[in-house]
């Protein structure tokens, strides 16, 4: 693996809000139950603001400021379906079933889109938790809320509930930031209700798979097409797949000299 970058490097911020119990490891390892919730595009400092604006009590209420870890590296790439995939399979992002929202196969052909990635990462969950997939589109999302109380059922069967929290992203996407932290203080609302009828000794663990960020942006596909040209077979941010792999260093390069991209990885030879 070799990287270039330029003068500086910075690592984005997930949010992680755990609480263990203090009494966890007296317990047997039968007992210890976890609930591992993803808020999807979660942001640290839309967070922190509305948890200091007093928008968010029940989760600072449940986590206390010692169970919020701020500084964590993210994941990377921080891309939904890798996160899911390599969370389900427990490998590390360069072993993810999926690198991103595009794809191709071990040879560099058959380049498959959003839509069959899109596929891909629903059965790629914990079969019980692909329906929550449906709960990120708007009008079906109110019934997020309701799938979420059902986790204490769940918990008198299974050891481990994993639940994937969306709407937080797809209002994001759809309506624009003003609907987005609205949509933090429903989860905050789903959880406040969750926690009143959890047992006491449960393990939670809140994590996030990317942060989000409003206003405009920089359209890094035109400049990475612009660098890269013909060579490049497919790109979603920030995987890209060329024609001729033994350019990747070129490419790489090129892309830290011209663009507003700080850092390229590529594997070389
Ligand atoms: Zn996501």
């Amino acid at each position: 693996m070799t990287i270039i970058f330029k003068n500086s490097i910075c690592f984005s911020l997930v949010l992680l809000l755990q609480v263990i119990s203090a009494d966890l490891f007296a317990q047997s390892e039968r007992d210890q139950k976890l609930i591992l919730i993803h808020v999807d595009g979660l942001s640290l400092p839309h967070f922190l603001d509305e948890k200091e604006r007093g928008n968010l009590p029940n989760l600072t209420a449940y986590f206390g400021v010692e169970g919020i870890i701020k500084n964590t590296v993210t994941y990377f790439p921080s891309k939904t379906p890798t996160v899911i995939s390599s969370v389900k399979d427990g490998v590390t992002p360069d072993n993810a079933a999926l690198a991103g929202w595009i794809q191709t196969d071990e040879n560099g052909n058959n380049v498959r889109g959003m839509v069959s990635t899109f596929l891909q990462m629903a059965f790629s969950k914990p079969r019980m938790a692909t329906t929550n997939l449906i709960y990120g589109i708007p009008i079906l999302d109110n019934l997020a809320g309701p799938a979420m109380q059902n986790i204490p059922t769940y918990l008198r069967d299974y050891d481990v509930i994993q639940f994937f929290w969306y709407k937080t992203d797809t209002h994001a996407h759809f309506y624009g930031e003003e609907r987005y932290l609205k949509q933090l203080q429903v989860f905050d609302r789903e959880f406040g209700k969750l926690i009143r009828r959890l047992p006491d000794d449960v393990n939670v663990v809140i994590y996030s798979d990317h942060g989000l960020t409003f206003g405009e942006g920089i359209d890094l596909g035109n400049e990475v097409e612009a660098i890269v040209g013909d060579d490049l077979l497919a790109y979603s941010f920030p995987t890209l797949y060329l024609n001729d792999p033994d350019r990747a260093a070129t490419h790489a390069k090129n892309l830290v000299d011209h663009t507003a991209i700080a850092v390229t990885f590529y594997r070389g030879g």
